[in-house]
């Protein structure tokens, strides 16, 4: 076993892709945070509603308090390895309203780590004003960056910073916990998938739908289905730039990824990223990040009426589109269908009522004194603010 910072205290159950390969759980540190297996359920209204015969969820949205959704999967290996290296605070960065970057901050948090979040701007929504007044409760040290190509800089600058004032360099974790270290939370969860499989909580999927942005949850997905023998096709459905998010890049970090893990236990093998297995959804994106769009929109208020689960513009609800706008196509009809909840669900509000946004780093403000984005607005009549 690895280091002091692998944590599977007694009863912790081992995660799938290190019982399997044991060699993993030795060169690789872990640190067990959320909470797993997350449920798979079976979304029967909304399959009736979209003539799905077997629609589930998988609960990604419930992987742990006090933050879940699909980064915790990520920071259990990047967070272990920050303080395996013994590190106190770490770096990220993202949009201002970044689902990633409130996930590092609050989790860092749990294990001790300090956490700087360097954010960029980003469309205007509800859900960015409800991350910043979290990352305000939790202390997060916030430093506004006006675009992404001063973020290296940015780094650099409060990296330096850091080291002078704490006497030790930050870990910097990168954007949206993709690194072929990261994306190993997501081999697992394909590793964790098949075990839920094979325990006949559902049949195996013929088409898994989530979001692509990072990458790192869809490839990694990919790469554990295959290894676990899965028969899966991942449709991913863009909502980054496509100069980040594509094919090249898809494999390039499917590769590196499968490296990590070969290195260190060769029993793992060595595995294709094919392209009639991951196939990237072009047509939900909406031509900007964080831009709500119709379709986006009305997915989520499908699902909020069907399942009472609560998605949100960005990320699940153009997924979420994209899986309704094939099952209207007909292509679903007789097959199973997996839909990969990516969103933290856990209800933060009573944390940030009555904070007051003055107190962020003015950079800030703009997001409470200016309305959100229309599709958002329109769609939003819903008393969530
Ligand atoms: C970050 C995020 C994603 C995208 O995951 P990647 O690994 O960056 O592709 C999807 N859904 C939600 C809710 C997210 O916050």
């Amino acid at each position: 076993m690895h280091t002091t910072s692998t944590t599977h205290g007694d009863g912790m159950k081992l995660p799938p892709l290190i019982r399997r390969f044991p060699g993993i759980g030795d060169a690789i540190p872990h640190r067990s945070l959320g909470s797993f297996p997350t449920p798979v359920e079976r979304m029967e209204t909304l399959g009736g509603r979209l003539g799905i015969g077997s629609l589930h969820v998988k609960r990604d949205d419930a992987s742990g308090h006090p933050y879940g959704g699909n980064k915790v999967r990520k920071l259990e290996f990047l967070l272990a390895e920050a303080l395996d290296q013994g590190r106190k605070r770490v770096i990220t960065f993202g949009g201002a309203g970044s689902n990633h970057a409130l996930a590092t901050s609050a989790w860092a948090r749990e294990t001790g780590l300090s956490c700087t979040a360097i954010l960029l701007p980003q469309l205007n929504a509800h859900a960015v004003r409800r991350n910043l007044l979290m990352h305000l409760r939790l202390g997060t040290d916030l430093v506004p960056c006006p675009s992404f190509s001063r973020m290296r800089l940015k780094t650099m600058t409060e990296s330096v910073k850091r080291r002078i004032l704490e006497g030790r360099a930050p870990s910097v974790i990168p954007m949206g916990g993709t690194s072929p270290l990261g994306t190993l939370g997501y081999v697992n969860a394909g590793f964790e998938l098949a075990d839920q499989i094979e325990a006949g909580l559902l049949p195996a999927p013929d088409i898994i739908f989530l979001p692509l942005g990072t990458m790192g949850t869809a490839v990694g997905l990919a790469l554990g289905a295959a290894a676990a023998g899965l028969p899966s096709r991942i449709a991913a459905v863009r909502v980054v730039d496509n100069s980040l998010a594509n094919m090249d890049n898809a494999r390039a970090l499917f590769r590196a990824t499968n490296d990590l893990l070969a290195d260190a236990d060769p029993t793992f093998g060595t595995h294709e990223l094919s392209p009639d297995r991951f196939m990237i959804e072009e047509d939900f994106f909406g031509g900007m990040y964080g831009r709500h769009t119709k379709e986006g929109l009305a997915a989520v208020d499908l699902i909020r009426e069907t399942e009472k689960i609560e998605l949100e513009g960005t990320y699940t609800g153009k997924a979420l589109a994209a899986l309704i706008a094939h099952a209207e196509r007909g292509i679903l009809a007789g097959k199973s269908v997996l839909f990969v909840n990516t969103y933290n669900s856990r209800d933060f509000s009573p944390d940030i009522a009555g904070l007051d946004w003055r107190r962020l780093p003015k950079a800030f403000h703009r997001y409470f004194e200016n309305d959100v984005q229309r599709v958002d607005r329109e769609f939003a009549g819903r008393g969530e603010d």
